[in-house]
């Protein structure tokens, strides 16, 4: 997999101080898309085990206490970075004690793969949808049109 931009410290992408990470790789397209130049697979830099690491040790940080991890892109559900997606989130779910993790696709929910659904058992809160354009509304909080669903997942 290869990344885009890793910030450690980010208020603007999810609730809270958190970590955000976008990913490069995106099949969909979108009309009016911000983060086109994240659409190529090859795009970025690669994703190391070190940055891998470097999030793990961000999210344990007692100094700056972050709330969680956001996985953007790009989109972390490409069926070529869930593999690394799936390794990461599993890793935060054990290893840093109740961070929440957020993740944004462009897939919906119910389109997903079997491959693609093993990363919602690790993470809080599934943004959906593509980026319609006619239904864009800045007013919108952690979407960017009201297509898009934010799913609160229930791991009861
Ligand atoms: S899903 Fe996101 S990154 Fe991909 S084309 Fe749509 S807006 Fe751009």
């Amino acid at each position: 997999m290869n990344y885009h931009r890793y910030y450690p410290v980010d208020v603007v992408n999810g609730p809270g101080t958190r970590c955000s990470l976008f990913v490069a790789g995106c099949i969909h397209q979108c009309r009016g898309c911000y983060n086109k130049s994240t659409w190529s697979l090859n795009s970025g830099v690669p994703f190391t085990q070190d940055v891998e690491d470097k999030i793990i040790a961000d999210l344990q940080d007692t100094e700056i206490k972050r709330q969680g991890l956001s996985l953007s892109g790009g989109d972390p559900l490409h069926p070529k970075n869930v593999p690394v997606i799936l390794k990461l989130v599993k890793r935060v779910k054990n290893e840093c004690h109740q961070k929440d993790i957020w993740l944004w696709t462009g897939y919906k929910i119910d389109q997903l793969t079997l491959q693609q659904r093993q990363v919602l058992d690790y993470i809080d809160v599934l943004v959906d949808g593509k980026f319609v354009q006619d239904l864009a509304d800045p007013n919108l909080i952690w979407r960017g049109s009201s297509n898009q669903v934010i799913h609160h997942l229930n791991h009861k």
